[in-house]
C-alpha cells in the first residue's frame, strides 16, 4: 500500500531530512510513525502527498509509483489519501456539513449522493447534531472530527493523521484514536504520525521509529510503555 525503497530526500540547501529509509505498510495495517521534532515526519508526509519529491530512492503509494508520477496524476493519488492534519485546516466560513461536503464537490459527486454521503459520514464520528454549526462554534476534538469526515468522506484506502492529539485535550485524544481504530477495522489503512512515544505505547500497533531522518527501530506490537522520565533519558 505505501512502500519507500532507499529513499532520501535533501532540501535546497543540503538539509538531509531523510536518507535511507526503507518501509513497506501493508491494506489494512494500523500504525503509528513516532519520532521527535525534526526526525523527519513531515517530510515522510509531503512524500506521500507528492507535495515534496524524492531526491533519490522508490516511493510506491497504491498503483502510484511516485517516481514517475504525472502532474495530472497528483490529484487522483491524494484522493487515496485521508488526511487529518494536525491544525485540522478547516474552513470557517463554511458549516461542519459544507466543510465535508467540499471534499465531494471537489470530486465532481452528484449533488444526491452528497445529500446521502454527509450525513452518513458526520453520524460516523458522532457529529450528526453540529451539522449546520460553523467551526469556531466547535470544540477542538468535535473540529478535529471534522476533519476526520471530511478524510473520509470519499472512501480512501488509507488515512493518515498527522499529530492527531496535538491540538485536542488528553480524554479527546482517547476518543480519536478510539474512531481511527474502528475505521481501520473496516479495511482502511491508518498511519498516525507522532512525536507522542505514550500515545504509541497505548496501543501496542506497529510503530516505526524515525530518528535523525533515519528508520531505527520497526516493532510489530508497539514500543514498550515507559514513564516520561524514562522517556527524557531517552531523548
Ligand atoms: P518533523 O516533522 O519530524 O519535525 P521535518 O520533516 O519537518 O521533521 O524535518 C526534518 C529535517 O528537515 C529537519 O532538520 C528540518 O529542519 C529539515 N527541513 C524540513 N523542511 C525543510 C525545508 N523546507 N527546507 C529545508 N530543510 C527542511
Amino acid at each position: 500500500m505505501i512502500e519507500f525503497c532507499n529513499v532520501k530526500k535533501v532540501y535546497p540547501g543540503g538539509n538531509v531530512a531523510l536518507h535511507d529509509v526503507n518501509l513497506k505498510i501493508e491494506k489494512g495495517e494500523f500504525c503509528f510513525v513516532l519520532g521527535h521534532s525534526g526526525a523527519g515526519k513531515s517530510t515522510f508526509l509531503k512524500l506521500i502527498l507528492r507535495e515534496e519529491a524524492a531526491t533519490e530512492g522508490k516511493i510506491q503509494v497504491g498503483d502510484y509509483d511516485l517516481s514517475k508520477i504525472k502532474n495530472r496524476d497528483i490529484p487522483f493519488l491524494r484522493r487515496q489519501l485521508g488526511v487529518v492534519f494536525q491544525d485540522f485546516r478547516l474552513i470557517p466560513t463554511m458549516t461542519a456539513y459544507d466543510n465535508v461536503a467540499f471534499a465531494m464537490r471537489a470530486t465532481n459527486v452528484q449533488e444526491r449522493e452528497i445529500r446521502r454521503r454527509v450525513p452518513y459520514v458526520l453520524g460516523l464520528v458522532g457529529l450528526s447534531e453540529k451539522a449546520r454549526r460553523y467551526p469556531p462554534e466547535l470544540s477542538g476534538g468535535e473540529q478535529q472530527r471534522v476533519a476526520l469526515a471530511r478524510a473520509l468522506v470519499n472512501s480512501p484506502p488509507i488515512i493518515i493523521a498527522d499529530e492527531p492529539t496535538g491540538n485536542i485535550d488528553p480524554e479527546l485524544s482517547v476518543e480519536i484514536m478510539e474512531l481511527l481504530t474502528a475505521i481501520n477495522k473496516v479495511g482502511v489503512t491508518v498511519v498516525v504520525v507522532t512525536h507522542e512515544h505514550e500515545l504509541a505505547a497505548r496501543f501496542h500497533k506497529r510503530t516505526i521509529l524515525i530518528e535523525k531522518g533515519q528508520v531505527v527501530a520497526d516493532q510489530p506490537d508497539g514500543v514498550p510503555v515507559v514513564t516520561p522520565s524514562e522517556v527524557e533519558v531517552m531523548r
